[in-house]
């Protein structure tokens, strides 16, 4: 019997790619042992709060159970965090996730979505598995001050009335770029109700002073705003998968209905609330990234490359030349950074800040 999975699956799917981690890294950890230095993915090496550690070890044992299907106790804290309303918060296995739902619950064939042309990868993904149509927009030109990042006017001037959503990240991943929140208000004002404008915030808590704020203080005046957040990255628990947005309560509303029951389990659900509630480390964790990254970027600088400014926790190198020789030659020598040619930006490289004694390795594997 010839068989051909492939051709059973349905569109939408057969069009994907399956996720490119780069590199074998368990393999990597065996053959490097600590000598690798792990440049490739944006975790924050700065490390959890140790709340959220003792949280994970006391949730163990009780973890023969299902979790809270609401996660009750984790919005609850997010809430009185936030000063919204619980019913406005959804949570996810990941901000990944959330994603993935927004585009299945209000996006699908004959509708389209609108992102940047190096916006977060998930972005198109999200919008193929829903089997709509991508909309990717110019981003600013490498000649342009705000090189590679978003152009807000241009986003909101691609907007058609079969738009269900409007993919933003600020910062973004891989540019490490922003926008101002007033380019996102004017945005909102052009965007018709028509559109959800997802402002993916992975990042947020790596912007400094003087960034862009939060979209969150937007959210109560825009019912079509939503805001992804996540305890991937500042609150260092990449490897648990919690995420949440902000929303009106009519649109979690629509998203409770497709969401996994359990997706967010009760490890992650127990750890997350505990690093909600240590603010201080939160903060050790931002100052600890904003000097780190000052360094580091410094310190490139200084050899000679081309960094982009970032707000976030990895730098953006432009070499303004192939990158795959670069990549390699690091490789070699034990250090993992992000090529980019699939965004179309094979002539960077993503370095995410690492531990000290990382950061070292990497300067001093550079030709
Ligand atoms: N948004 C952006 C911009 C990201 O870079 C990432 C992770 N790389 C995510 C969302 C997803 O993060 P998570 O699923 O871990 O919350």
């Amino acid at each position: 019997m010839s068989f051909d999975a492939l051709a059973l699956a349905n569109a939408a799917t057969a069009a994907l790619h399956a996720y490119d981690p780069g590199h074998d890294l368990p393999a990597l950890r065996r053959a490097h042992g600590a000598l690798l230095a792990e440049l490739g993915s944006n975790e924050n090496v700065f490390g959890p709060s140790p709340r959220a550690v003792a949280a994970m070890r006391e949730a163990i044992g009780e973890a023969y159970r299902y979790p809270d299907p609401k996660g009750g106790a984790l919005k609850q804290a997010l809430a009185a965090q936030l000063g919204i309303a619980i019913d406005r918060i959804a949570l996810g296995n990941g901000s990944h996730e959330l994603l993935m739902l927004l585009a299945q619950c209000f996006a699908g064939p004959g509708t389209s979505t609108v992102y940047s042309q190096f916006g977060f990868a998930v972005f198109p993904i999200a919008t193929a598995a829903a089997g709509a149509e991508g909309i990717r927009v110019p981003a600013y030109p490498r000649e342009h001050v705000r090189r590679y990042g978003h152009d807000l006017d241009a986003i909101a001037a691609a907007v058609r009335p079969d738009t269900r959503l409007v993919f933003l990240a600020n910062p973004n991943n891989p540019t490490a770029s922003w926008f101002a929140q007033g380019e996102l208000a004017s945005l909102l004002e052009r965007v018709p109700a028509t559109a959800l404008v997802v402002v993916d915030e992975a990042y947020q808590e790596f912007v400094d002073d003087d960034g862009p704020r939060s979209a969150l203080d937007l959210v109560a005046r825009h019912p079509n705003l939503v805001v992804t957040r996540t305890f991937s990255k500042a609150h260092a628990l990449a490897g648990l998968r919690v995420g949440y947005l902000v929303a009106d309560a009519g649109v979690v509303a629509v998203i409770e209905r497709l969401r996994e029951s359990f997706n967010v389990n009760a490890i992650a659900l127990a750890a997350a609330e505990a690093a909600l509630s240590d603010q201080e480390h939160l903060e050790k964790a931002r100052a600890w990234t904003f000097a780190e990254r000052t360094w580091l970027s410094g310190e490139l600088a200084a050899r000679g490359y081309e960094v982009l400014p970032s707000q976030t926790n990895f730098l953006l190198v432009d070499l303004g030349r192939d990158a795959t020789g670069l990549e390699q030659h690091l490789f070699a020598r034990g250090v993992i950074v992000r090529p980019m040619g699939g965004y179309g930006l094979g002539h960077t490289l993503r370095i995410s800040i690492g531990r000290r004694d990382e950061n070292e390795r990497l300067l001093a594997a550079l030709p």
